[in-house]
């Protein structure tokens, strides 16, 4: 990609407390980038955090907070860490250098600079950021649905099990299993096998729709939610619905007794305490999933203790 058509989408901050330094810096950017600035290291954190800019060039010295104490805030917040820093300065001494790039900035440019080079800086580390960002997207992506991969999923239970434990809440997972899949791929082929996965994750994502609510595929036909903060009823519900929501969908199934796609689905609900973990729950989740395909398939179950 070029400068000019990576400049579309790429917004750079500039943070001076010399306004002449600044507009000296847009000048030679503000063809191809949308340009953000701050005079102060204060003002910088707060324009970082809202808009996220897709770099920062950020001076050295500044009265009350200077350049390093900004990178280091900005290194510090999960929010801003990945945006890359470059430091703009007078200061050509290598120690001052040194300690720039350790507290985690891209590069250091000293002033006075060439133009040509620091658009060409800039670029790279502008290139280098997306490149990061496609990758963290594709570990985390299932490339057949385009919905969480299992590797996101497991991410996001223990992340969402330590907070039900932090905030005392308890935390609901449905285990959802397509019907029949097998006898669908025999029938119709694997491709149209494919596409009925594509169809489900869109209607799983379309039926949890809170914010909160994480649809993932956890892996073949098997599909996973998180649901936090939810209690058992308002659980099995939420299942009730996704399994009327693929009877709706009315996908033929001629080698199933419904004549249409449809869904089990195994709902489990935790409070984190020292005799439960974050895989018991899915183990629970899996024995209500069990059971629903026992009890005839096309339902959802809730898991009782009494059960295990
Ligand atoms: P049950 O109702 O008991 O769940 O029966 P089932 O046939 O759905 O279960 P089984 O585990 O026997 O078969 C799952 C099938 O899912 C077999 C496998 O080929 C198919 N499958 C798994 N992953 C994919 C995929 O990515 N694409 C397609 N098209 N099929 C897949
Ligand atoms: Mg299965
Ligand atoms: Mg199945």
């Amino acid at each position: 990609m070029t400068a000019q058509e990576t400049s579309t989408l790429s917004r750079l901050l500039i943070v001076d407390d010399d306004p002449g330094n600044i507009r000296l810096l847009a000048s030679i950017f503000e063809d191809n980038y949308e340009i953000l600035f701050a005079t102060s290291g204060k003002k910088a954190l707060e324009i970082a955090l809202r808009e996220r800019p897709d770099l920062i060039l950020l001076d050295v010295v500044m009265p009350e907070m200077d350049g390093y104490n900004v990178c280091q805030c900005l290194k510090n917040d999960a929010l801003t860490a990945d945006i890359p820093v470059i430091f703009v300065t007078a200061n050509c001494d290598v120690k001052e250098e040194v300690r720039g790039l350790e507290i985690g900035a891209a590069d250091y440019i000293s002033k006075p600079f060439c133009p040509a080079i620091v658009k060409i800086r800039v670029h790279n580390q502008i290139e280098l950021k997306h490149a990061r960002e496609k990758l963290t997207r594709l570990a985390v992506t299932d490339g057949l649905t385009g919905i969480a991969n299992r590797r996101y999923f497991d991410e996001q239970l223990a992340h969402e099990w330590h907070r039900a434990d932090r905030m005392n809440h308890s935390l609901a997972i449905a285990m959802i299993d397509v019907d029949w899949f097998k006898k669908y791929n025999d029938y119709y082929g694997h491709q149209t096998g494919d596409d009925c996965l594509r169809q489900v994750a869109t209607m799983l994502s379309h039926t949890a729709k809170r914010g909160s609510d994480f649809v993932a595929r956890y892996g073949g036909e098997e599909f996973a939610l998180i649901l936090p903060t939810t209690h058992s009823q308002a659980a099995l519900t939420m299942a009730e619905n996704i399994c009327e929501a693929m009877r709706e969908l009315a996908l033929p199934h001629p080698m199933s007794e419904f004549g249409r796609v449809t869904l089990s689905v195994g709902v489990a609900v935790g409070m984190p305490t020292i005799n439960e973990n974050a895989e018991s729950l899915v183990a629970h989740a899996d024995e209500a999933l069990y059971r629903a395909k026992h009890h005839g398939r096309n339902q959802a179950m809730l898991f009782q203790p009494k059960d295990y």
